[in-house]
């Protein structure tokens, strides 16, 4: 039986920036999942560091929106209709989180860790070897109709207070940015202080480098076999058990599983979302991530490929694929940039972990001392990671964390 200072579950992109972190104020730290790292949800997500996000995501406002999604015609959701009583308390809770005023005080709440997220990853690349991967290129998001566009009013006028910049272009605008898009659309959004990254698990393998040239030590193990052994938590590892006085759950989407080992629940759910990689026809590029926001799908040059990633699906966690969105989207995306034949055969598939109110879970688990959580980063879990990292790990060494942990307490659920 070993002993560390803290173990660490999950070597996805937030569990692998806490353990550099905390191995960066010398603690001794054990990294422990049960597969390779970042090889899960932090693989195939679409690269976006996104440290403008004014509002998260939001359940549909409008009923033709919402006639799509429930015709199954809608790019941007899908679901098995079998799952929906499961998941109905969460969507009742993310529509009431989704109201105007809801949305306001989430925007206020959340921009202290936003406005951190793209400096964070680039003290991490610069420490990690990573930062070839980074693009400081922006975010560009096409909208179709006058009547989308439109919507976005009161998220410009955010913007505008919170100082964040935005370029509001028409289609010839839009293609000075990026040539090879089709003049299908009326109007875009360009969002310059986005960045994104070419390889997302290049990222999270550099940081997990950067923890083991720290002295960190990644072990495999099974989560679900934490529990408490005297007054330390003790994991079962392949190397034999590792006992530590702090553990930091990491588990992404896999949360729950330990958390009702544990008899903790939080109202975590799963929103699906899959990928595929194209060839681009003849010359054609693209500099920077692309948002089709009617259809509802993104495209974003990484270095498999065009990536395509679809928006959601509410389905239990493990049932097999069902990428019945990429039919929807695809000749959508045709229309907009010229997308050869695909460059792989198979269809990704992973898990964002959300709570309703789109906000993580960043601290302490009340009533279990020295159990900390990091978890439900949802549709931007790349962009927190580090972020997350450093103010856990400022908390945990008793340090004044770099913002306000409040908004992020498990406690908002009791
Ligand atoms: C289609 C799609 C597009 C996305 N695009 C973006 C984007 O552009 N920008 C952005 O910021 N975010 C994006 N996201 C969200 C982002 O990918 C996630 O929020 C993030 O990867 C979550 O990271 P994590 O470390 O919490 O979870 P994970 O990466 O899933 O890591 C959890 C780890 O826990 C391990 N584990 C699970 N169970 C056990 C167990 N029992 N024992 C041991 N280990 C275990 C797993 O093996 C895994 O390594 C996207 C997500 C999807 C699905």
């Amino acid at each position: 039986m070993a002993r560390t200072d803290a173990i660490v579950l999950g070597a996805g992109i937030v569990g692998v920036s806490v353990a550099v972190h905390l191995a960066k104020r010398g603690l001794s730290i054990a990294l422990v999942d049960r597969a390779g790292i970042g090889e899960q949800t932090s693989y195939g997500n679409a690269g976006i560091i996104e440290g403008n996000t004014v509002f998260p995501p939001a359940f549909p406002s409008n009923f033709g929106a919402l006639a799509r999604i429930a015709l199954k015609r809608a790019g941007e959701a899908n679901y098995h209709l079998s799952f929906l009583p499961h998941v109905m308390p969460w969507l009742l809770a993310f529509r009431a989180a989704s109201q105007p005023d809801r949305l306001l005080e989430t925007a206020e709440l959340i921009r202290p860790l936003y406005a951190r997220a793209v400096d964070e990853h680039e003290a991490l690349m610069a420490e990690a070897g990573a930062s070839r991967y980074l693009r400081k290129t922006g975010w560009l998001k096409i909208y179709r109709g006058e009547k989308s566009f439109a919507a976005l009013a009161t998220e410009f006028d955010v913007a505008a207070k919170f100082g964040l910049p935005l370029q509001d272009l028409d289609t010839t605008g839009a293609q000075a940015l990026e040539p090879a898009l089709h003049p299908v659309f009326a109007r875009a959004v360009f969002w310059p202080q986005a960045a994104s990254v070419s390889n997302p698990l290049g990222v999270t393998s550099a940081y997990a480098a950067r923890f083991a040239a720290l002295g960190g030590v990644i072990l495999a193990g099974d989560a679900r076999s934490l529990h408490r052994a005297g007054n330390r938590w003790r994991v079962e590892t392949n190397e034999g058990s590792i006992d530590a006085a702090e553990c930091v759950v990491a588990l992404g989407p896999w949360a729950p599983d330990l958390l009702a080992v544990l008899g903790l629940k939080l109202p975590l759910a799963i929103k699906r979302g899959y990928h595929r990689h194209f060839r681009a026809q003849g010359n054609a590029g693209l500099s920077r991530p692309v948002l089709d926001a009617e259809p509802g799908y993104l495209i974003t040059p990484m270095e498999q490929g065009i990536r395509m990633t679809t928006g959601v699906e509410f389905a239990p966690r493990d049932a097999p694929p069902t990428p019945v969105q990429f039919d929807r989207v695809v000749p959508a995306a045709r229309e907009l940039f010229p997308l050869g034949e695909r460059s792989d055969d198979k269809t990704w598939l992973g898990s964002r972990p959300c709570f309703p109110d789109s906000r993580p879970v960043i601290g302490r688990v009340p009533g279990h001392p020295g159990l900390w959580l990091t978890i439900g980063h949802a549709h931007w879990g790349l962009t927190l990671g580090p972020a997350t990292g450093r103010m856990i790990a400022e908390m945990m060494a008793g340090e004044q964390p770099f913002c306000d942990p409040a908004p992020y307490r498990a406690e908002r659920f009791s």
